[in-house]
């Protein structure tokens, strides 16, 4: 096992429902901890940016007005495998085939508002954690 981090975001239909709290709780139960965070609203620019690997997608329009609709919660989190170990705990991006006890299966409203975000793989995740905090901001 190894320790890893990876880029978390708390979607906006989380914090306009006031559940991020919930959510955190069911990251660090599962052993991941929160070493960033920031509340932020992202602009058009920036969630196009952030998603331009879904641009050519047909949802590509409507996730970039859904994500800047609201404010969101972005974090790193760390832990053993904590890049696999975070989308375990999210559940499958459709709610309708998320496992029980997942974090999508408990709170997403739809395939498109499911409430969180995972980095994939070590790539995206050192990536996606430099789009949003620098070194200075990251306290393990
Ligand atoms: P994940 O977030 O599980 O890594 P993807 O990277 O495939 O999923 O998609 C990014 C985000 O785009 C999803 O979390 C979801 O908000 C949205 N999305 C994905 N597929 C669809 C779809 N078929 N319809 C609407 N929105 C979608
Ligand atoms: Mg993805």
């Amino acid at each position: 096992m190894s320790v890893e981090r990876t880029l978390s975001m708390i979607k906006p239909d989380a914090t306009r429902r006031n559940i991020t709290g919930k959510v955190i709780d069911r990251l660090e139960t599962a052993g991941l901890r929160v070493v960033a965070q920031r509340r932020i609203q992202l602009t058009k620019e920036r969630a196009e940016e952030f998603y331009g690997v879904h641009k050519e997608r047909p949802f590509f329009k409507d996730l970039v007005s859904f994500m800047t609709s609201g404010p969101i919660v972005v974090q790193v989190l760390e832990g053993d495998n904590a890049i696999a170990l975070n989308r375990e705990v999210m559940g499958a991006t459709n709610p309708a085939e998320a496992a029980e006890g997942t974090i999508r299966k408990e709170f997403a409203e739809s395939i498109e508002a499911n409430s969180v975000h995972g980095s994939d793989g070590p790539d995206t995740a050192s990536q996606e954690i430099s789009f949003f905090f620098s070194s200075d901001e990251i306290v393990g």
